[in-house]
């Protein structure tokens, strides 16, 4: 046995404890166990064809060498995206900690207080910026954060403009083209008609709900929006105002100016470039519109001490749960960035956040000065850190790039040069110089930086901002180190115990595939550079794209889409250009089963679908009869079908070919969510299955790690006559001959982050991958038998058998008066991260244990489980006060003076062996969402701003 294979490292069971687990689950062999468990009509039975693994050793080579086929230039492109300083503080205790990017979104609070902290830091970093009410815990870029302010807009519109029907959405023609690509895609399937156009020539109309305008405009040239913002408000139009972040430290924000909404991206805030993202877009807006704000919020709460907490707030507001009635599909979004980019200002602090925006905008001032000594006029007559230059730009172009220096050429006559951070005067006068050399002209030095001041006094910022104590007092290194950990200790996450979230697929984020991350060849590549200056990268999705290919048996893959929700609406777009492209215009229905994920019907909706849920039977299968009749009456308009495989019950469907023959024999394509893809690789395929399209989720099946939130990536694989639709970039081309427009700000998305699937892959190659799959399948049903006669298991296969996730029945329980809730905060006093509650059905728990968890692991958890068991059966529904209802049982309570509940210490923290070896505590005890709703906070502000009177 090759001991140094990674697929040992990556799968947990080891081979001595095969013959035992497969007893308890009462099979001969793992390939029995699949065979039980997998229909017949669908097993693949070829080998993937993908190269031999790699070793650890020889990946990290090999992608060593291919990252230095990308050129590292100076990038003054700008377009939204600067080279920016990470702090090392922060790379090496944040971007590079599991304890921070193994993290699952903060559903369980109590277990999320450090990551929770970091956003509240990011949202009140925003909403002080932008001169805003709130803010949210942010977005997957900023061109998809324009299109959300777009939708909210169109949603807000009063009553006489949705009885009258004003659909027209201005836009400056000074906004970033890739945004208005992304607007373009998202505004016709929901009807919005957008006019792009000069702002300073509009007219006001009445025809208008919303505007858009961009803050410095795409090529730096300041203006004051003021007067327009007022003008369109009397005419009840809203303005929604994408801002640079760092601009808003020295300008008035949009917020001072009357915008209702402001977006825009938090990459310059110490976050690399990557080659497009992962980056976190912001987006904030007023207090009246929180109800219809895209995206997650932070906000403060009590616990059951009343005690301040922080939670999720507006749950019930999370646009995806009101599925066809949403107007946003938002559910992973950029958490790790975005606690990076908070982080960054609580290093800075408003000090340094000055001291920096002052040397970018005196850097730009300075060498508008120099190269008007050579004659080259500026036509930016404000500006922050962007100047556009006239001059031959072919021969500048020529000039620069054998300097090692990109600018942005929006003509052959124009120039543009976006300056950042980590300009020096040296990097100054290699500007000149280029500039000289193109002129012909003698360059002056620059020797030291003027004081810049170049946009009127009207728009210089008078506010303050970020005074709070936590943005001014981590300003040493050791204390923002220690800060770091201390909220990383109040966080659970898969560096302490296994995370088994069903449909999340919480699996090993291995550190060989996290390290590339952080060469600067791959992490310092601007999303726009020329193509030939990003070589590896080429390489590296390419290779990505053909091994997705291979793995879901289609012909074709587009990476732009930047999480699960995204690449369903890619697909549905894709669908939709099908139909429309052989004269289907009218084919708009989407069939989707009840048990959907809620970005199923959220997704379609945005795609102007209309929506027909279809029935789930008493076993939860698909009902087949049902899905036929709906799909016959529908036959001359239907769309398309949104199918999950295995189901969202964790069942592999035996009579998933019927169904996909049945839509497409009435005109539809089949949709695939691959969130449960984890349970196919290898084994079968989504073209096996008779799909379409479908989208992975690398941040769950492909090891991206899920960062407390994000980022994703989520790739659409579609069969070859859907590829000629898959969407483009309007900058850097992209995608099919007939391409939708754009999904997403960048070309290729995260493509950063597509290196750690690259890695997956690459390591574990087709056995490694397959046997992965069988593995966890075998953990699932390990789980599943030990946990028999304790939990009921809702669903199964034909043969008994669970897929990789199984529901456990918790609903019984309510006779005792405990709810499935109860049994999640139990699980954090045994150091366990709850299985996912009440999703897909209401009261029960959906477990997804995932190949990476050992036999130790399972057991731990299952030992939990039943131990927790025996705790129901000892509860009554009079007596409330018993060691369910109480947990989490947090240290402070532990070591109280005064201890009067009816049960000992011991059993409320230490209630079994292995608990004493690793204790971990909860910081909070249960946080009160009802209060917190009713007193929304959503930033640091000091106690007293929630206390309810
Ligand atoms: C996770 C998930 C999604 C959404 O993916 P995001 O990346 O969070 O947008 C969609 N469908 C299912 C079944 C999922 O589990």
């Amino acid at each position: 046995m090759k001991t140094d294979a990674f697929a040992l490292r990556h799968i947990g069971p080891r081979e001595e404890d095969l013959a035992h687990m497969l007893k308890t689950i009462g099979t001969e062999t793992i390939d029995q166990l699949i065979y039980e468990t997998l229909p017949d009509d669908i097993r693949l039975t070829a080998p993937l064809d993908l190269d031999p693994a790699m070793t650890e050793y020889e990946y990290l080579n090999h992608i060593t060498k291919l990252g230095a086929k990308n050129k590292v230039f100076q990038s003054y492109i700008g377009l939204g995206y600067h080279q920016a300083i990470v702090p090392a503080v922060i790379q090496r205790n944040v971007l590079e900690n599991p304890g921070w990017y193994t993290a699952y979104t903060p559903y369980q609070a109590e277990i999320a207080q450090g990551r929770l902290e970091a956003i509240l830091n990011f949202q009140t970093m925003v909403i002080e910026l932008t001169g805003m009410e709130i803010a949210n815990a942010s977005l997957l870029d900023e061109s998809t954060a324009a299109a959300e302010a777009m939708a909210l807009l169109f949603d807000v519109r009063s009553r006489d403009q949705k009885k009258n029907n004003v659909n027209k959405f201005f836009v400056s023609e000074e906004i970033l083209p890739q945004t208005l690509s992304v607007l373009e895609t998202r505004a016709t399937p929901i009807g919005v008609e957008l006019v792009v156009g000069n702002h300073e020539n509009f007219g006001f109309s009445t025809e208008f709900f919303g505007a858009m305008l961009q803050y410095p405009g795409k090529y730096g040239k300041v203006y004051d929006y003021a007067g327009f913002i007022a003008k369109a408000k009397a005419n009840e139009i809203k303005t929604a105002v994408g801002a640079d972040i760092l601009s808003l430290v020295k300008l008035t924000s949009p917020g001072e100016m009357g915008a209702d909404v402001v977006f825009g991206t938090t990459q310059r805030f110490g976050i690399p470039l990557g080659y497009g993202g992962p980056h976190a877009a912001y987006f904030a807006t007023k207090d009246e519109y929180k109800r219809s704000m895209p995206g997650r919020i932070i906000g403060v709460t009590i616990d059951t001490n009343g005690n301040r907490a922080l939670r999720m707030a507006l749950q019930t507001r999370e646009q995806h749960i009101k599925r066809d009635k949403a107007t946003s599909n938002i559910c992973t979004a950029q958490v790790l960035l975005a606690v990076m980019a908070g982080m960054y200002a609580v290093y800075h602090g408003p000090k340094g956040l000055q001291y920096i925006a002052s040397k970018v905008h005196n850097s730009a001032a300075t060498l508008a000065g120099a190269l008007e000594k050579l004659g080259l006029y500026q036509i930016n007559t404000a500006y922050f850190d962007t100047i556009t230059v006239k001059a031959d730009a072919a021969k500048v172009k020529a000039i620069a790039e054998k300097n090692e220096v990109n600018f942005y050429y929006p003509d052959a006559e124009t120039v543009s040069i976006a300056l950042n951070e980590t300009v020096s005067i040296a990097d100054l006068n290699k500007i000149v110089s280029i500039f000289a050399e193109a002129t012909g002209k003698q360059a002056t030095n620059i020797d030291s930086l003027v004081e810049g001041n170049q946009f009127p006094q009207s728009l210089a910022r008078t506010s303050t901002f970020l005074q709070e104590d936590v943005f001014n007092k981590y300003h040493s290194e050791s204390a923002l180190m220690r800060y770091i950990k201390m909220l990383e200790r109040k966080d659970l996450a898969l560096n302490h115990s296994m995370i088994s979230l069903g449909s999340c697929t919480m699996k090993l984020n291995a550190a060989a595939e996290m390290l590339p991350l952080s060469m600067p060849n791959w992490n310092n590549i601007h999303p726009f550079a020329p193509l030939d200056q990003a070589q590896g990268y080429q390489e590296m999705l390419q290779k990505l794209e053909q091994q997705l290919n291979v793995v879901t048996g289609f012909a074709g893959t587009s990476l732009q889409p930047n999480s699960g929700a995204q690449g369903e609406y890619a697909g549905l777009m894709a669908i939709r250009a099908y139909h429309q492209s052989r004269g289907d215009h009218h084919r708009n229905i989407a069939l989707i089963p009840a048990s959907a994920h809620g970005t199923n019907p959220a997704s379609a909706a945005m795609a102007g679908m209309d929506i027909i849920v279809t029935k789930t039977l008493e076993n939860g299968n698909i009902d087949v009869e049902d899905l036929r009749q709906k799909a016959i009456a529908h036959k001359d308009n239907l769309s398309c079908l949104m199918v999950t495989y295995p189901s969202t019950h964790g069942v592999y469907e035996a009579s998933i070919i019927e169904v996909t023959k049945i839509i497409h024999d009435n005109g539809g394509q089949v949709y695939m969510d691959g969130a449960n893809m984890n349970a196919q690789v290898g084994l079968t395929n989504p073209a096996t299955i008779g799909a379409d399209v479908c989208h992975l989720n690398l941040h769950k099946t492909f090891a991206i790690p899920h960062g407390g939130g994000g980022p994703g990536v989520g790739p659409i694989c579609v069969a070859s006559h859907l590829v000629p639709f898959l969407p483009s970039n309007p900058i850097i081309p992209t995608g099919g001959d007939n391409a939708i427009t754009a999904i997403s700000a960048a070309p290729w998305g995260s493509a950063l982050v597509c290196l750690i699937s690259y890695g997956y892959i690459t390591m574990l190659g087709a056995e490694g991958l397959t046997n992965a799959t069988k593995a966890a399948i075998l953990n699932a049903n390990y789980i599943k038998e030990r946990l028999a006669g304790h939990y009921d298991t809702l669903y199964t296969g034909e043969m008994g058998r669970a897929a990789h996730e199984m529901i456990l029945e918790c609903r019984p329980f309510k006779q005792k008066g405990i709810e499935v809730t109860d049994i999640a905060k139990r699980l954090m006093d045994y150091g366990f991260h709850a299985p996912t509650v009440s999703f897909p059905v209401a009261g029960t728990l959906m477990i997804e244990p995932t190949e990476s968890e050992n036999l130790e692991e399972l057991d731990r958890f299952c030992d939990a489980m039943i131990s927790i068991r025996k705790e129901i059966e000892a509860a009554t529904l009079e007596d409330k006060n018993n060691v369910l209802k109480n947990s989490p049982h947090t240290l402070a309570m532990v070591t109280a003076d005064v201890w009067n509940f009816p049960y000992t210490r011991e059993q409320a923290a230490f209630p079994l062996d292995y608990i004493s070896e690793n204790k971990f505590w909860p910081s909070v005890r249960r946080a009160d969402d009802a209060y917190g709703d009713r007193n929304l906070v959503c930033s640091c502000a000091p106690i007293e701003a929630y206390m309810e009177n």
